[in-house]
């Protein structure tokens, strides 16, 4: 069996332009302007392109966008400044803080420094604590782009046998609660593994859905999986640069032997990458919508 490739470009395309349509209606209708602040700290390369793309996102769509590039040596007293003054901005209904952070600064206290109900990254204990308990909630980012890829592919998850590789915050531990929930597109079996795992390959060739978060090249080989598994490679790797100094990617899985098994795949790039940044977007025309009080 040869894997369909997951089209995550194509899809977020089609997400972008319902938004794309949806903010107009706002505008038109309510007059309402959905607002996104991005904050950058320190000179991360990929950072700098993460933030780059969320405020092309934000204009495209025709979110208004504020975005607020500051010196490594920003201390934690200023950032948490900019962050209150961000809550108190009625202009402003998304917060959007890009990590890592420099050292120096704690990030939880930066990240719970966000009013919950301006957290469109959905990291704030609030946001996470109403996702675990099926309350409705900003869904992060990365693990809503994933489900949305299942759905809108027509992947059925209720009862499959869902396994993640990586249990981290953003990614691995909220994307099993959402696939975990009695809901539509979830209510699946949810299987969890990380390195203290005793035989990782035990559980991912069980899978009917393997979703891989680990951040390790080749985490997953063809041996590992079963005949007609559904993969979701969520790793972003650079294992070096072309000769015109652009960075190449791999994701975690051995895509081109795991494909030759799997019935459906997503590539990197072009998998679970563009569905995280037009998941941002969703969050914040929803932090619009709630704060005009529309939903
Ligand atoms: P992370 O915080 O480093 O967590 C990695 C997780 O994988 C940990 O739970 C770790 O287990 C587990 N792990 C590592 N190696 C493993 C192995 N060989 N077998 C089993 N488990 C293993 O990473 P993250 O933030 O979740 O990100 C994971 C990957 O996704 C990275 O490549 C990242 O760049 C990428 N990512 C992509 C997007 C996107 O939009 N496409 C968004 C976020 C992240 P322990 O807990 O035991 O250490």
């Amino acid at each position: 069996m040869t894997a369909s490739i997951i089209n995550g470009n194509e899809i977020a395309q089609q997400i972008r332009e319902e938004l794309r349509r949806e903010i107009v209606n706002l505008k038109e209708t309510y007059g309402l302007v959905p607002g996104l602040a991005t904050i950058l700290v320190g000179e991360d390369p990929a950072s700098q392109i993460y933030v780059r793309q969320k405020e092309k996102d934000s204009q495209t769509l025709g979110i208004y966008s504020e975005r607020y590039d500051l010196p490594a040596s920003t201390s934690e007293t200023e950032l948490l400044a900019l962050v209150d003054r961000l809550n108190q901005n009625p202009k402003i209904h998304g917060i959007l803080v890009q990590i890592p952070l420099p050292q120096h600064i704690t990030e939880s206290t930066v990240l719970y420094a966000i009013n919950p109900d301006k957290d469109v990254d959905g990291f704030h204990p609030v946001n996470l604590g109403k996702l675990m308990i099926g309350e409705p909630c900003y869904l992060p980012c990365t693990p809503h782009g994933i489900q949305q890829l299942l759905v809108r592919s027509g992947i059925e998850t209720e009862g499959a046998e869902v396994v993640v590789v990586g249990r981290s915050n953003i990614v691995g531990k909220p994307v099993a609660n959402i696939l975990l929930q009695k809901k539509k597109g979830a209510n699946a079996t949810v299987t969890v593994c990380h390195t203290a795992t005793r035989d990782i390959a035990f559980h991912t060739k069980r899978a009917d859905i393997l979703i891989v978060a680990a951040g390790r090249p080749k985490a997953i080989t063809a041996d590992m999986v079963k005949e007609g598994v559904v993969v979701i490679d969520v790793g972003i790797n650079r294992i070096g640069k072309t000769t015109s100094g652009k960075d190449i990617l791999v994701g975690d899985v051995d895509f081109a032997a795991v494909k030759e098994k799997a019935r459906a795949i997503t590539p990197v790039p072009g998998g679970v990458g563009p569905m995280t940044r037009a998941m941002l977007m969703l969050n914040t025309i929803q932090a619009a919508k709630m704060a005009a009080g529309l939903t």
